[in-house]
C-alpha cells in the first residue's frame, strides 16, 4: 500500500469525510506502526538516558519529518482539502519537563535515534504534567495539564515491576513512546507509571493530598517542593523511576547473554542532572540481590555509570536529609553509608563527603566519586565546574571531567518549525545539511542581495503568522513591522526577566515625554514560574501589569506593545522562535549553565541581545562581535562581587536616574492602580535591598546595548547579513554533534 491507501484504510473513509481529529488519529496508529518496525537490537552496548523529565513536545509532525513522510502526507491531506496545520492543533502537548534540561533530553533522544545510536530513554509517566497556567488578574494561576488521551503515544507494556519503600511496596508498570530517527532507526522513551494513581485527588488549582503515595506518585511533575511532604513525594518519584530504570536494564541486558559481571559492556547510564542519582545505591543493592559482591558491584557500577551537571545554583544540587531517605527508600541506606565511609576513610576533605556532618546526603556527590564522567554543558560553564564549584573533586579526578556543549535537534527547531526558512536553505546548498548541521556553514557564502532579501521576507512572513497567532489565542494586535524582541524561558532571578521590564518602564515613559522610537517595538515575554517561587510570581504580576498599562495606553501602544505568553510551552516556542528578531539572553554571568533557547533563535535568524554567560559565550565567539550585542560584567567580576559580598543594588539606584526612575515607577500610583500592593512592593524591596542576581548591575550597559541593536535594525541589508552569519554559524549547536560527542567520550557505542 501506498501512504495515500494506508491512510484511508487507517481512516476507514474517505479523507474528505474525516474530520481533524480523526485524521490525526488515524496519522498517529500509522506513524506508531512504521516506527515500531524501524527498532532494531544492535550491537551489546546501549545507552540509557535516565531523566526525571523529558519536555518532547507535539510529536505528530516530527514523527512525520522523521519517517520522511511529511511532504506527502501534507500534499495526500490538502487534495483531501485537509491542513496539516490545523490537525497538528488536534495533538495535546505532554508536559513532562519544567523547562531547558527537560527540553534537552528530548533533542537527545532525536539525535542517538538520528545517528542511528542504540540508546533509551528512562523516566517518568506524569498524568497531569507539569501545570497549565492560566493569567487571572495579573497573576499566574496554576491548573492541571491533562495530557493523556484515549489514542495516545503511549504503549501500555505488559511488563511490571514491584518497587518497595519504606512500610509498603507498588508495582511499576512500563509505557513506551518510540521515538523515531531522521531516516534511521527508532528507539525507545520508557516512562514508569503506577496502575492505582487517582487523578480525583486533585482538588483546587494543583493541591492534592500529598499522603497517599500509590494514589498520587506520578499525578504531577514535582509537584510543589516548598514543604516536607512535598519533598519526601519528590524522593517517591525519583527511586520509583530508578528502581524501575534499574530493574528494567539488568533484566534487558541479562536477556541480551550479560552475566551482569560484564554488564559496562552492555550499559551505560546517563545520569541527567541529580534526580536520578540514587539510580547508583538502586543498581548496588541490585546486583548483590543477583549474586554479585558487594566490591564488586561497586566496581561494575562506576563503570556504568556517568553524570551530567546541569547548574551551580547551590539550591538546584539535591541535597536530602538522611532522615528522608531512612524513611522514604530504607534499603538505600546503609549502602550509601557505606560508600560515603569509603570516601571519608580515602580522603579526608569534608567538603567531598557524601554525608555531611549534619547527615545531610549530597547526591551529585555521590555521582561525581562512584560515576566514571562528570560533564558541564557548556565551556563556561565546565570551566566554572572545574575551578570554582567542584574544584575539589576536580583535584581528585581531573580525568573525570568533560565539556558537552548543549545542542538543539534540528528536525524540530528548524526544519519542522520553520518551512519557508529550512527551503531557502535547501535552495542555496542542497539537502545535505539535513543530516549533516555542520554544512549550514556553506550559506556564509550566500550574502547575495536575493538570498538576504528572501530572509528578510520570510522573516516577515513568520512575523504575520504570529500576529495572526496572537489575535486569535490572546486577543492582543502586534504590528508585524515593530520589532519582535522577545524572552522566553522559565522564569527565575538569575535570568533577568525583571531587567527587560525595567527597560520597558524606561520606553514607557519616554515615548510618554514625547521620545519616539525609530520604529515601534513588541516586546514579548513567555514564562512559567514554579509554584512556591513567591518572587517569581511577582516578576509575572510586574509583566502582566505593565502588558495592561502600555496597550491600553493611546499615546504609547502604537510604538511599544507588551505581551506575555499564556501556558508557555514546546508549541509556542515553535511558534514564537522563527518569527523573533532580537532574543533576549540576559542571564547574570555565571548563572546560566549553557541555555539553548539561545541556539534556536539563532538557527532562526533572530539576533542575541546577551552576557557571556553559557553558550552565548560560544555564540559569540562563532558569530563575532557584530552579528551578536553583547554587555554586562564578565562572570569573573560577577563570581568576585559574590565572593567579597561587595555588591549593593541601592548604590546603582542612587548614581543612575532611569535605574531609580524605573524601579521607583513599580510601586508608582499607574501600577498600583493595576496591580497588587504586596505583590509590587514585595518585589520593589527585593530590588533595592538584595537583588541577589545584580540586575541592576548591569542595567546601564544593558539599555545600552538594546538601544544599539534598535538602531542597527534600520539598516535592514546590513541586518540581514547579521541574520545569515548567525544562520550559518548556527550548525554546532545540532544536538547530533554533541551525541556524537558524548558517544565518542564517554558512551562508545559501536553503530
Ligand atoms: C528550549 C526551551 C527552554 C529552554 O530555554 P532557555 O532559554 O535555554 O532557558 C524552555 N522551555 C521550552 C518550552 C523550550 O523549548
Amino acid at each position: 500500500m501506498n501512504l495515500s491507501e494506508k491512510l484511508v484504510s487507517a481512516c476507514g473513509k474517505p479523507i474528505e469525510n474525516c474530520t481533524n481529529r480523526e485524521l490525526y488519529e488515524a496519522l498517529l496508529t500509522m506513524v506508531q506502526q512504521e516506527a515500531c518496525a524501524r527498532t532494531a537490537e544492535t550491537g551489546k552496548k546501549k545507552v540509557y538516558y535516565i531523566s526525571a523529565e523529558f519536555l518532547i513536545g507535539k510529536l505528530l509532525s516530527n514523527n512525520l519529518i522523521n519517517l520522511g513522510w511529511y511532504d506527502e502526507i501534507r500534499e495526500i491531506l490538502a487534495a483531501a482539502g485537509k491542513d496539516i496545520g490545523q490537525i497538528e492543533e488536534v495533538e495535546p502537548e505532554p508536559s513532562l519537563g519544567n523547562g531547558g534540561l527537560g527540553r534537552l533530553a528530548a533533542c537527545f533522544l532525536d539525535s542517538m535515534a538520528s545517528l542511528g545510536l542504540n540508546g533509551d530513554g528512562i523516566g517518568l509517566n506524569y498524568h497531569l504534567g507539569l501545570f497549565r497556567q492560566e493569567f487571572e488578574e495579573e497573576l499566574q494561576k496554576a491548573v492541571p495539564n491533562p495530557w493523556i488521551e484515549e489514542k495516545t503515544w503511549l504503549l501500555k507494556r505488559e511488563t511490571t515491576y514491584p518497587v518497595s519503600f519504606g512500610g509498603f511496596t507498588v508495582q511499576s508498570r512500563l509505557y513506551d513512546i518510540a521515538v523515531t530517527g531522521y531516516k534511521n532507526r527508532t528507539n525507545m522513551l520508557h516512562l514508569f507509571d503506577l496502575d492505582t494513581v487517582d487523578e480525583g485527588l486533585v482538588k483546587d488549582g494543583i493541591d492534592f493530598d500529598k499522603e497517599n503515595i500509590a494514589k498520587n506518585l506520578t499525578l504531577f511533575l514535582y509537584p510543589d517542593d516548598s514543604d516536607e511532604e512535598g519533598r519526601k513525594l519528590r524522593i517517591y518519584q525519583q527511586y520509583f523511576m530508578v528502581s524501575s530504570g534499574a530493574q528494567y536494564i539488568l533484566d534487558e541486558c541479562e536477556r541480551k547473554g550479560s552475566t551482569l559481571h560484564d554488564l559496562p559492556d552492555y550499559a551505560v547510564i546517563q545520569i541527567n542532572d541529580t534526580h536520578p542519582s540514587m539510580v547508583i545505591p538502586e543498581l548496588i543493592r541490585l546486583l548483590t540481590g543477583r549474586g554479585i559482591a558487594f566490591d564488586e558491584a561497586v566496581e561494575i557500577v562506576k563503570k556504568t555509570c556517568a553524570y551530567t551537571n546541569h547548574t551551580i545554583l547551590a539550591e538546584a544540587l539535591e541535597k536530602w536529609p538522611i532522615s528522608y531517605l531512612k524513611e522514604v527508600v530504607p534499603q538505600l541506606v546503609p549502602i550509601i553509608e557505606i560508600l560515603d565511609d569509603r570516601i571519608r576513610r580515602k580522603y579526608q576533605d569534608e567538603a567531598v563527603a557524601i554525608i555531611d556532618k549534619n547527615d545531610v546526603v549530597h547526591m551529585a556527590h555521590m555521582d561525581i566519586h562512584y560515576g566514571f564522567s562528570v560533564n558541564g554543558v557548556a565551556y563556561l560553564h565546565t570551566e566554572i565546574l572545574k575551578n570554582s564549584e567542584l574544584n575539589a573533586f576536580y583535584q581528585l579526578y581531573p580525568e573525570k571531567f568533560n565539556n558537552k556543549t548543549n545542542g538543539i535537534t534540528f528536525r524540530r527547531w528548524l526544519l519542522h518549525c520553520n518551512h519557508p526558512l529550512a527551503d531557502l536553505i535547501t535552495d542555496r546548498i542542497g539537502n545535505q545539511y539535513k543530516k549533516d548541521a555542520a554544512l549550514l556553514e556553506l550559506m556564509t557564502a550566500c550574502s547575495d542581495e536575493e538570498t538576504l532579501k528572501q530572509l528578510l521576507e520570510i522573516k516577515h512572513q513568520n512575523k504575520l503568522a504570529l500576529k495572526a497567532y496572537l489575535k486569535e489565542t490572546q486577543n492582543v494586535d502586534i504590528d508585524e513591522n515593530s520589532i519582535y524582541d522577545i524572552q522566553i524561558k522559565r522564569l527565575h532571578e538569575y535570568k533577568r526577566q525583571q531587567m527587560n521590564a525595567l527597560y520597558v518602564i524606561h520606553k514607557y515613559l519616554e515615548i510618554k515625554r514625547g521620545k519616539k522610537p525609530a520604529r515601534p517595538i513588541t516586546v514579548i515575554f513567555g514564562a512559567k514560574a514554579a509554584p512556591a517561587y513567591v518572587i517569581a510570581k511577582d516578576i509575572i504580576h510586574l509583566i502582566l501589569c505593565l502588558q495592561k498599562l502600555v496597550n491600553e495606553d493611546p499615546k504609547v501602544s502604537p510604538w511599544l506593545k507588551v505581551v506575555m505568553i499564556e501556558n508557555y510551552n514546546v508549541t509556542k516556542a515553535e511558534k514564537l522562535i522563527p518569527a523573533c528578531d532580537i532574543s533576549e539572553q540576559i542571564s547574570l554571568a555565571s548563572k546560566e549553565a549553557s541555555g539553548t533557547g539561545n541556539m534556536k533563535f539563532m538557527l532562526n535568524g533572530a539576533v542575541t541581545l546577551g552576557t557571556m554567560d553559557g553558550a552565548n559565550v560560544e555564540i559569540a565567539e562563532l558569530v563575532g562581535k557584530d552579528n551578536i550585542y553583547i554587555f554586562g560584567e564578565s562572570s569573573e567580576t560577577v563570581i568576585d562581587h559574590y565572593a567579597k559580598a561587595d555588591y549593593v543594588s541601592r548604590e546603582y539606584y542612587e548614581k543612575d536616574a532611569d535605574i531609580k526612575e524605573a524601579v521607583d515607577f513599580i510601586i508608582g500610583k499607574e501600577m498600583m492602580k493595576i496591580g497588587h500592593k504586596e505583590n509590587l512592593e514585595r518585589l520593589y524591596k527585593e530590588l533595592l535591598n538584595k537583588d541577589w542576581f545584580m540586575t541592576l548591575l548591569d542595567y546601564r550597559s544593558y539599555a545600552e546595548a538594546r538601544e544599539k541593536a534598535y538602531a542597527d535594525y534600520e539598516d535592514r541589508m546590513s541586518w540581514a547579513k547579521k541574520m545569515l552569519v548567525n544562520i550559518s554559524k548556527a550548525g554546532f549547536f545540532s544536538s547530533d554533534r554533541t551525541i556524537a560527542e558524548y558517544n565518542r567520550d564517554i558512551w562508545k557505542l559501536g553503530k
